[in-house]
């Protein structure tokens, strides 16, 4: 069961927690890589278009200087006034020069003649500059020759867009500035004035790029942080734009931070999308948690079903299903070894007995307890089933010894007498085992359990508290108990095969006979003496004990009458005392011979005083009336509980020989004798022990106050003329008083 569970939640992890864990992190991930490469595309891409939009400034910058540049160049004043030179120094400083640096914010603008000699030089904010554009000569002279050759040739007559002259205009290093300069001629506007083309005046005007042109790039175009540097020393989240002059040179670097939007609408997003893929992930492992809840509660459920479809729910032991997987199983491991295996039924002696006297729930209690102790004794690797009511089975593989299984057997039946505290009484019971062992017995489960429930039904009827291996007479047994019935019904036709025997029964305290005890022989025409211990029980099945009991009751009254000191005790069966006119039948017998029924004491056992079948309990009763005497037999073999005593409608307590012959052997015997002994004297009750066979049985009853003793130490059941002879020196006593 713990390895099916083990399993599933291991299959559990595997089949339903990683994929479904592992996709939603898949996707999680696939998310974030499509975002983070969406934000870095927005990113370049913004990157790009802003690296134009500054070239486009750029240019737009060359050609707003043209425009510029035309406001004035393209005029009749001023071609006159350079042609007019020094003369004109005011007019021209006033026109080409400071105005345009205050009105477009021009940083430098020269004015050169047609042999490209300066006549006027504005620059750093003041004119006459000329050593600045000698500095600025070398640079600016191709692209003053490109303007010459243009204007010389016609080239490019009709001018970009809305302007009106050509022009040429580059990027360069002015004065340790990156500078946009462009060059125009200076024109009429009439046409009146007349030139030769490539042979004008020329205006230069300088704009630096690293000042007010970063400063607008920083505040309309919204270029964060834009620099100037001669080398690309971009750093961190900084993009270089390489400034190129037309002959691709590169005069320095525009180092901005561009704008991100990919990267700003990730860290917007990041936070909420982390949340929302954790929330789905919290979601799913909470769900997988609850899913895994569930059918773990399924396993644990259906665990607890198969456990309640293979258990006895009172015991917790296997049921007989279990049982009998697990025989199959042993019987199949069982193949190929040497081993052995032992099958034992076990069955209760009178259980219905405590069931009816004590209840129900003493009963289970019971039942709990033996399987409690049956627990104890056997062995790990052995089954202990419990099949039915009072039926448990054993089951013992691994054996290689007989004598394992043997010793097994007595423990078990040493165990189960120990009393029973129930409801504060102390019950006694007993069990019964049978016993088939494979391979001997068979290797079959139908065919060992039969064979072991033979044997049971062995042990029970050849006295219980015992047990039995099966054997193959235990079948001629069964023909054997066919043929008893058969000649019992011969012999009670013919009476001369029966015959009543006496045992003496003697007071502990000085050895006087005090009784007798009347014991059924029967002498079989071919077996010679039959047990009653084998054909009694017989008797009862069949209903010959009714037969069977009036002729020794009539017997016994007729003896009684010679022993007029006597108590004469017999037997009755729980069978006869069913028997509603069994009281009657006593009555008519001590009638016919006389007989005071205070000299007779009918033993009956436990079994027939608590059994409530038919008037067991009003014969008693009616019986006790008439002034006879009944006494318990077998005292501690059946369910007698010490506690209940008293309730017992009996004047004397038949302690039951395995007590007595247990002296010694067992711890407890004794305990139990002084307990049954002092409770019973408490109730008013005597006591007589059974079974005495050695003197220090004798002494110790003596000691611990038994009343009566009764066992072969003192004398066996002999034929009447017997007890006259143990009786003689009373009786030839009492015989001569008469004479
Ligand atoms: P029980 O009533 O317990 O009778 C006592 C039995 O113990 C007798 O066996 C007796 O011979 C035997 N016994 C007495 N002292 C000793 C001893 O020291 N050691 C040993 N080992 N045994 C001793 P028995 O005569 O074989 O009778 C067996 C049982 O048969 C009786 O047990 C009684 O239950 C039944 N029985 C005998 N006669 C009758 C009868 O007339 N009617 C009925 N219903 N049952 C009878
Ligand atoms: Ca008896
Ligand atoms: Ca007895």
């Amino acid at each position: 069961m713990r390895f099916a569970r083990g399993w599933l939640l291991h299959s559990f992890a595997l089949k339903i927690v990683t994929p479904v864990l592992g996709g939603a992190v898949a996707i999680s991930v696939a998310v974030a890589g499509l975002l983070l490469w969406s934000s870095w595309e927005a990113d370049s891409v913004a990157r790009e278009r802003q690296k134009r939009l500054a070239m486009v400034v750029i240019s737009d910058l060359k050609t707003s200087i043209a425009y510029d540049q035309e406001s004035v160049t393209v005029w009749d004043d001023s071609v006159r006034a350079v042609r007019q030179g020094d003369s004109a120094a005011d007019w021209l400083d006033h026109n080409l020069g400071s105005w345009m640096s205050t009105y477009f914010g021009h940083d430098a603008a020269y004015v050169v003649d047609p042999e490209n000699e300066p006549i006027y030089a504005f620059s750093g904010g003041k004119a006459g500059a000329d050593e600045d554009f000698r500095r600025l000569e070398s640079t600016i002279v191709p692209l003053i020759a490109f303007l010459r050759e243009e204007m010389r040739t016609g080239r490019n007559q009709e001018p970009a867009g809305r302007m009106l002259t050509p022009g040429a205009a580059d990027l360069m290093v002015v004065s340790g500035h990156p500078a946009v300069v462009s060059v125009k001629p200076i024109v009429s506007d009439t046409g009146e004035i007349v030139q030769t083309p490539g042979e004008e005046y020329l205006h230069i005007a300088v704009r630096y790029l690293d000042d007010s042109l970063l400063e607008g790039l920083r505040h309309d175009y919204l270029f964060d942080g834009i620099r100037f540097a001669w080398q690309d020393d971009s750093g961190k989240g900084e993009t270089g734009l390489p400034l190129l002059s037309d002959s691709g040179a590169v005069i320095g670097y525009f180092i901005w931070q561009p704008h991100r939007p990919g990267t700003t609408v990730l860290a917007n997003l990041a936070p909420v999308l982390l949340g929302v893929m954790l929330l789905a992930l919290l979601t799913i492992s909470g769900l997988l948690f609850l899913v895994n809840q569930r059918s773990k509660r399924l396993a644990a459920s259906e665990a607890r079903m198969q456990y309640l479809a293979l258990h006895d729910p009172l015991t917790a032991l296997p049921n007989r299903s279990l049982l009998e997987e697990r025989l199959e199983e042993a019987l199949d491991a069982l193949e190929n070894t040497r081993d052995m295996l032992a099958v034992l039924y076990l069955d209760l002696d009178r259980f219905k007995q405590v069931n009816d006297s004590l209840g129900h729930p003493a009963g289970d209690h019971l039942i709990k307890e033996v399987a409690r102790r049956l627990g104890k004794l056997t062995r790990h690797g052995d089954t202990v089933a419990r099949i039915g009511g009072d039926e448990f089975v054993v089951l013992m593989p691994h054996r290689r010894e007989a004598g394992e299984v043997d010793a097994f057997c007595e423990r078990v039946i040493e165990a189960m007498r120990q009393p029973y505290h129930i409801d504060g009484n102390q019950v006694f019971a007993s069990i019964s085992l049978g016993v088939a062992v494979a391979p001997v017995d068979g290797i079959d489960r139908a065919e060992l359990t039969r064979k072991a429930d033979i044997a049971l039904y062995h042990a029970k009827s050849s006295g219980r508290s015992r047990y039995a291996r099966f054997g193959s007479e235990m079948d001629s047994m069964l023909k054997e108990r066919r043929e008893i019935e058969r000649d019992l019904r011969v012999a009670l036709a013919r009476r001369n095969e029966l015959a009543v025997h006496y045992q003496p029964l003697y007071t502990a305290r000085d050895m006087q006979i005090t009784g007798v005890e009347a014991l059924l022989r029967w002498r079989h025409p071919q077996k010679g003496w039959v047990s009653p211990a084998l054909f009694v029980p017989i008797a009862e099945e069949t209903g010959l004990i009714e037969a069977l009991g009036d002729f020794v009751l009539r017997e016994a009254c007729l003896a009684a009458l010679a022993w007029p000191d006597l108590t004469i005790a017999v037997n009755v069966s729980a069978i006869e005392l069913r028997n509603p006119a069994f009281a009657g039948k006593v009555a008519d017998a001590l009638a016919e011979h006389g007989l005071e029924p205070g000299r007779l004491e009918l033993e009956v056992t436990e079994t027939a005083l608590t059994d409530h079948i038919g008037e067991c309990e009003g014969n008693v009763r009616a019986l006790r009336e008439m002034g006879v005497r009944i006494a318990l037999d077998d005292f501690g073999t059946g369910f007698s509980s010490l506690g209940r005593l008293h309730q017992l409608k009996v004047d004397r307590i038949k302690i039951d020989r395995s007590f007595v012959s247990g002296f010694g052997k067992s711890s407890g015997d004794e305990a139990i004798i002084q307990a049954i002994v002092d409770l019973a004297h408490a109730n008013g009750l005597r006591t007589t022990a059974e079974g005495v066979e050695t003197s220090e049985q004798g002494d110790y009853l003596k000691t611990i106050g038994c009343d009566e003793l009764q066992g072969f130490l003192l004398s066996r059941a002999v034929p009447p003329e017997e007890i006259d002879g143990l009786l003689g020196a009373k009786r030839r006593r009492s015989v001569a008083s008469a004479a």
